[in-house]
């Protein structure tokens, strides 16, 4: 490993040093060595992958530390928050020379642990792990994990379960919120910080006249492009807070996501989100805000001979540059899915259209978009109620896409409409066994998610590809994990 240790250059009341507490009986449970091979990992580190990702082995090279951040959870202030259950164990470059984060999730409590035990348990580390690797390979930004390893060590949820820890990689883990907490606690610190935030994250930004705009306008642009890119493989995050959102717009913190399977606009996977805050149609609008509460931090910053309203004025343009984002890739990835070209004034129309039935006739996301790609027209007719509906969606389909160049239009489905997604009761079989220690379902979920948009008919299993039937009862997801 090629070690850059660059947060702990940060000020000291940023973070926490501290060594993780390994749990009882650590086991492995799943390495990717694909990734540990882009993190330049050698031999003998990947040979003791099993400890690193138990916290039995960490780096003379990097002090592990908790980092502090405070957050809005459900729309309201939090107060302080931080590393409750994971620590940052390296920094180190990747292949490609950018700076990855490891960090252990599940390594015991922290100064910032408040009421929590520091620990994850087995359940969530699988579904994080699949989920985050479903992301990547998907091509949306998100973090990932090198590994992760169970126990024999119980840890109390609603009930007992197996103690586990992750080994998470991401790009960031500097949070909106840890502009929160710098504002609401050492507001002193505000400005070195951002600048290092712009060295190590936006470099580009740093010849530009106002750094900090050019600064504010990425990160509002990469946040609306991650959730467009959500909206479109129907991913519904669960929880964004702002201590869940990193400034890189990478996916992170994802613990009651859920893939959506029927199209339900409304839909709720967090158990926990009582007042639908989080739901997959709220999530543009919520980033949105998001992003307004993250700029708010920013106002300190104007320069000495600029205009304060002036200033404010110009980090109010910044989030204009959101909806735009959003809309830009959203309609055009909405129109790639559908095989429909993008300059035709109808496409987004008709592709709304179909969304439309999906919604009303309840029909699953992904496997609808993959029959709409093999053109098996009737296979989703006949699941339709109204098929009138769908008639009319039809003719208007073939009429735009006559006369165009339909094969180019076909090729952009195929990199457009997964045909496998991580449904939560594919997850949860793969926990239930990992729980009696067997990992060969982790595995082949791993490799069926490493490629989505392939057919892999060798590898998939029927209840891949649709919804449980209707009358057994779904998968409940909550906060607690
Ligand atoms: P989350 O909503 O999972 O992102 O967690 C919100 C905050 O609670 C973060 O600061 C976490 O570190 C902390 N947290 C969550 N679960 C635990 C736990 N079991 N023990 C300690 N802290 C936790
Ligand atoms: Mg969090």
């Amino acid at each position: 490993m090629q070690f850059n240790p660059r947060y702990p250059s940060l000020n000291p009341k940023l973070y926490h040093h501290q060594m993780p507490v390994p749990l009882k009986g650590a086991k492995a449970g799943h390495f990717n060595e694909a990734l540990a091979n882009q993190l330049q990992w050698s031999e003998q580190d990947k040979a003791k992958w099993v400890e690193i990702c138990s916290g039995q082995k960490t780096f003379t090279e990097f002090e592990p530390l908790a980092m502090v951040y405070a957050g809005h959870q459900f729309g309201q202030w939090a107060g302080q928050l931080g590393d409750g259950r994971g620590l940052l164990i390296a920094q180190i470059l990747d292949t490609n020379g950018q700076t990855i984060d490891l960090h252990l999730k599940g390594a015991g409590s922290t100064p910032y642990s408040r009421m929590g035990d520091g620990r994850a348990v087995l359940r969530s580390v699988i579904r994080e792990y699949l989920a985050g690797h479903a992301l990547n390979a998907l091509g949306i930004a998100s973090s990932n994990a090198v590994g992760f390893t169970s126990s024999t060590q119980g840890i109390q949820r609603e009930k007992l379960e197996p103690g586990a820890m992750m080994l998470r990689t991401s790009d960031c883990h500097i949070r909106f919120g840890h502009f929160e907490w710098i504002n609401q606690y050492q507001p002193e610190l505000l400005t070195e910080f951002t600048q290092k935030c712009i060295e190590w994250h936006y470099p580009e930004c740093l010849d530009a006249e106002q750094p900090v705009l050019a600064f504010a306008t990425k990160v509002t642009q990469r946040t609306a492009v991650m959730i467009a890119k959500w909206q479109l493989v129907g991913f519904a995050h669960g929880v964004m807070n702002t201590d869940n959102l990193n400034i890189t717009g990478s996916t992170l913190d994802f613990g009651p996501y859920g893939f959506m399977e029927r199209f339900r606009p409304s839909w709720i996977n967090n158990h926990s989100d009582y007042q639908g805050r989080y739901t997959y149609q709220q999530q543009p609008s919520i980033g949105h805000w998001n992003v307004w509460q993250w700029l708010n931090n920013l106002v300190p910053l104007c320069p000495t001979d600029y205009d304060k309203e002036q200033w404010k004025q110009d980090l109010a343009s910044c989030l204009e540059h959101y909806e735009p984002t959003f809309l830009e890739h959203y309609k055009h990835g909405l129109n790639q899915k559908m095989g429909l070209p993008s300059f035709h004034k109808d496409s987004f129309d008709c592709g709304m259209a179909f969304l439309r039935i999906l919604q009303s006739e309840q029909l699953d996301y992904t496997q609808n978009f993959i029959q709409l790609q093999n053109k098996q027209f009737e296979m989703i007719k006949d699941d339709c109620l109204d098929r009138r509906q769908f008639e009319s969606f039809l003719t208007q389909y073939e009429n735009i896409r006559a006369n165009q160049e339909t094969d180019e239009l076909d090729a952009e489905m195929v990199q457009a409409n997964p045909q496998y997604i991580l449904r939560n009761h594919m997850a949860q079989k793969a926990i239930e066994l990992a729980e009696r220690d067997d990992f060969a379902e982790v595995e082949r979920l791993f490799k069926l998610l490493h490629q989505p948009y392939l057919k892999q008919p060798d590898l998939e299993q029927t209840e891949d590809l649709g919804p449980l039937p209707s009358d057994v009862p779904e998968v409940m997801v909550s906060c607690s994990s």
